[in-house]
C-alpha cells in the first residue's frame, strides 16, 4: 500500500525548503512504511475487541477506567484515534501523496505530540533541559504508538476502524448505558 509514497512523498524529505509540519509527517509516514513492512501481521495485536473493554466503560483509545458511559478519558485521546482513523483512510484511497493533506497532518501530529488538549504545557522560559527530554520522549511514545497502529493491516481498536467506528462507536454508547443502567438498578435493589 506504500508503493506511491515512496516514489511520490518520501524523497521530499531531501528538500531543504521543506516546512517543520510537513517534515514531521513525512517522518511519520516513514516510520509507519517501515512498521507494515517489518513487523509481522500476526505481532500486530488487535486490541479491538468490545465485549468485556465495553463493561469495564474504559477509553476506547487508551484503556483508561472512566466509570462513565463516555468514549473517551481526554480531548488528546478523542483526537488520537480521529487522526489515526483520518491516516489509514488517506494510505487506503492513496491521498497520503498530497502535499497539502501531508501539511495538515503534521500540524495535527504536532499539535497532538506537544501534548494536545489538556496535555502537558508547552516549554517556557522556566522549563529545564530534563523538562524538554521528558516532552520529547512523550512526543515520541505517542507518535511511535500512533504510527504502530496506523501500519496495522488491521485496526487495532474499534476506534481506529474508519470503515466502521461511525456505527461501531453507536454500539458502544448503547452497551455503555445498559452496564450503567445496570449497575444503578443493582444499587437501587440492596
Ligand atoms: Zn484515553
Amino acid at each position: 500500500m506504500f508503493a506511491r509514497v515512496d516514489q511520490d512523498a518520501l524523497k521530499d524529505l531531501e528538500d531543504p525548503d521543506l516546512s517543520d509540519e510537513r517534515r514531521l509527517a513525512l517522518m511519520f509516514i516513514a516510520a509507519v512504511r517501515h512498521l507494515y513492512r517489518s513487523v509481522a501481521p500476526a505481532a500486530f495485536v488487535s486490541r479491538a475487541a468490545p465485549g468485556d473493554r465495553d463493561a469495564a466503560l474504559a477509553c476506547v483509545n487508551c484503556d483508561t477506567d472512566l466509570r462513565s458511559p463516555a468514549l473517551y478519558c481526554s480531548d488528546r485521546c478523542r483526537d488520537v484515534a480521529k487522526h489515526i482513523r483520518y491516516i489509514r483512510k488517506i494510505i487506503h484511497d492513496e491521498r497520503i501523496t498530497v502535499p497539502d493533506l501531508q501539511e495538515a497532518i503534521g500540524i495535527r501530529l504536532l499539535y497532538i505530540g506537544s501534548g494536545g488538549a489538556g496535555g502537558p504545557v508547552p516549554i517556557g522560559a522556566s522549563a529545564t533541559d530534563a523538562d524538554a527530554a521528558r516532552m520529547h520522549a512523550e512526543r515520541d511514545r505517542i507518535l511511535g504508538d500512533m504510527a504502530f497502529r496506523v501500519a496495522a493491516p488491521t485496526p487495532l481498536r474499534a476506534c481506529d476502524d474508519w470503515r466502521n467506528w461511525e456505527t461501531r462507536q453507536r454500539e458502544f454508547k448503547l452497551a455503555r448505558r445498559g452496564v450503567i443502567e445496570a449497575r444503578i438498578g443493582s444499587v437501587a435493589a440492596e
